[in-house]
């Protein structure tokens, strides 16, 4: 096919053969950026023609679109705080639970130990209850929960402080009770008290220094507290005589020994074995003659041998 055209300014037609396969290129370009040309121009036009409002519309479109994934989001988020919070106070539930328990045994120690309750207060009660939510959401509000946990704190580390200070008096008054003399050095009834008393030998008024026990010979005899031995061996009067000294003052003698079983030095335990009775010095029968002395004074053991530890 062969397009001729006609122009009034030239004198010869124009001429185009579509045979040409240069030429059928060329045109199908110019055919191709027509219409891209159309189309930008289409494009261009449109965003011109298109509103404000329209624009303003889709923009707020997109924004409820992410609104809505960002709630969806807190969902999630709040669904994990909260899971968090109850297993924070169901935890601080327990601590206020052993908290109470800690109170009761501190309190009960103070009575066992009889000591003054002026200086402890384990009744003061932990604040429970504190992560309860006031507006019955089933949230906790973290302001309460973080104060419930600081008081909390708080109280375990008062409890800790009067808990030691309890061991250590506790424990005072456990070696205090150790060092003083109590109970009875040996198995048998008491024949003689401490005091005046007609002499067993001459029959004059004398003053016995001791208790006399009568028992067995070779029955054993028992240190009354613990201390360290200062004296084994032959006093007169006495016979073979053990004495101890309990560091506090006070100092305790067994007389009248059949058999010594501590040497001076020795370091003895309540109740261990010092000796076996027995009748030796001025005695008229097998018994322990025991003394407690005081800071230098003899007084009556009798107090010291009713006691129990
Ligand atoms: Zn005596």
């Amino acid at each position: 096919m062969q397009i001729i055209l006609v122009s009034r300014t030239k004198k010869v037609p124009k001429t185009f053969n579509l045979a040409d396969r240069r030429l059928r290129w060329r045109l199908l370009g110019v055919a191709v950026a027509a219409v891209v040309g159309c189309a930008g121009l289409g494009g261009a036009l449109a965003m011109a023609v298109a509103s404000p409002h329209d624009r303003a519309l889709t923009e707020i479109r997109q924004l409820r679109q992410q609104v809505q994934q960002q709630d969806k989001q807190l969902v999630g988020v709040r669904k994990d705080a909260q899971r968090d919070i109850d297993a924070l106070a169901v935890k601080l539930g327990q601590l206020q639970a052993q908290s109470t328990r800690l109170n009761a045994l501190g309190e009960r120690l103070t009575q066992v130990g009889k000591l003054d309750d002026g200086e402890f207060n384990f009744d003061e009660q932990p604040a429970v209850g504190g992560v309860e939510d006031s507006l019955g959401g089933g949230y906790a509000l973290p302001q309460t929960l973080d104060t419930s946990i600081n008081q909390l704190a708080n109280q375990f580390d008062s409890q800790q402080a009067q808990l030691s200070a309890l061991q250590s008096l506790l424990l005072d008054a456990k070696i205090e009770s150790n060092l003083k003399p109590t109970g009875m050095p040996v198995d048998g009834y008491i024949s003689s008290y401490f005091g005046g008393r007609p002499d067993p030998f001459s029959g004059h008024s004398a003053y016995h220094t001791g208790l006399d026990i009568s028992t067995p010979k070779g029955t054993e005899v028992h240190a009354v507290a613990e201390g360290m031995v200062t004296y084994a061996g032959e006093r007169t009067g006495y016979g073979e005589v053990i004495e101890i000294d309990h560091g506090n003052g006070y100092m305790t003698r067994y007389a009248h020994n059949s058999k010594l079983d501590v040497r001076p030095g020795q370091r003895v335990h309540v109740g261990d074995v010092i000796s076996e009775a027995g009748s030796t010095g001025r005695s008229t029968g097998s018994h322990v003659h025991f003394e407690v002395w005081y800071k230098g004074r003899v007084v009556n053991p009798l107090a010291f041998v009713k006691n129990h530890r």
